[in-house]
């Protein structure tokens, strides 16, 4: 697979800096992080990485407390520390050459479903299969940062662009910043819809034949590691 990635000069860094700030503080106004939650990664050249910072809310952060990290995680810009959670974000690069920017959230609506051992069911809205395929796996609950956890995240990112984690929140990723950041959403919004529907009684999905077209539209468009991996 060939893997184009950008060589980021000044300028170009000084933009991605300014993309990373804004998704970041967007994920405190959506109100899906509390406390120093939540995280966003770019990769950049070399398998360095633009960062949020630990122990710091995304609601205060500002530009300059962003951190550039190098290969091997030590903070090569920025005067903050990298966050225990980044193991996450480098099992999902190591897994895909070809995502660019990894978004993890503890969005409430999904991360209640994963609290209560629920997976988010993307097959209850024909959009949400063309854009996130036929399944949002719920990884079991594991120790976070663990082997275990880790192992189960470079083997699910090898066949989807976004889970939730048992007891812990949402991890989505993907080309870019926007669209790391527009799959953590519709994994939100799909848990915001399925809740109510239960609350209703029954969720449903569509039916078998028609996710088979879905699935087909979807690999037409080029979306998924399995379209891309053929490629
Ligand atoms: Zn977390």
């Amino acid at each position: 697979m060939t893997v184009h990635r950008l060589h980021l000069g000044e300028p170009t860094l000084a933009l991605a800096r300014r993309q990373l700030l804004a998704i970041a503080q967007e994920l405190h106004t959506r109100g899906w992080v509390a406390n120093h939650d939540g995280n966003v990664t770019l990769r950049l050249a070399g398998e360095h990485l633009l960062a949020t910072p630990t122990a710091l809310s995304k609601r205060v952060l500002t530009e300059s407390d962003l951190i550039v990290l190098d290969a091997k995680d030590r903070v090569l810009q920025g005067g903050r520390k990298p966050f225990s959670e980044l193991k996450l974000h480098r099992a999902v690069y190591a897994a895909r050459p070809d995502v660019r920017a990894v978004v993890h959230t503890h969005a409430p609506n999904a991360t209640a479903l994963a609290v209560a051992g629920v997976a988010v069911e993307p097959r209850m809205l024909a959009e949400s299969v063309v854009s996130l395929g036929a399944e949002i796996p719920l990884l079991p609950y594991a120790f976070p940062q663990s082997a275990e956890q880790l192992a189960q995240l470079k083997t699910a990112a090898l066949a989807v662009d976004a889970l939730t984690l048992g007891n812990h929140g949402v991890l989505a990723w993907g080309d870019d910043l926007e669209q790391a950041f527009l799959r953590a959403e519709l994994v939100e919004h799909l848990a915001a819809i399925q809740l109510r529907a239960l609350q209703l009684g029954r969720v449903t999905t569509l039916p078998n034949a028609d996710l088979a077209r879905l699935l087909d539209a979807r690999k037409k468009a080029g979306l998924g590691p399995q379209a891309r991996n053929k490629g």
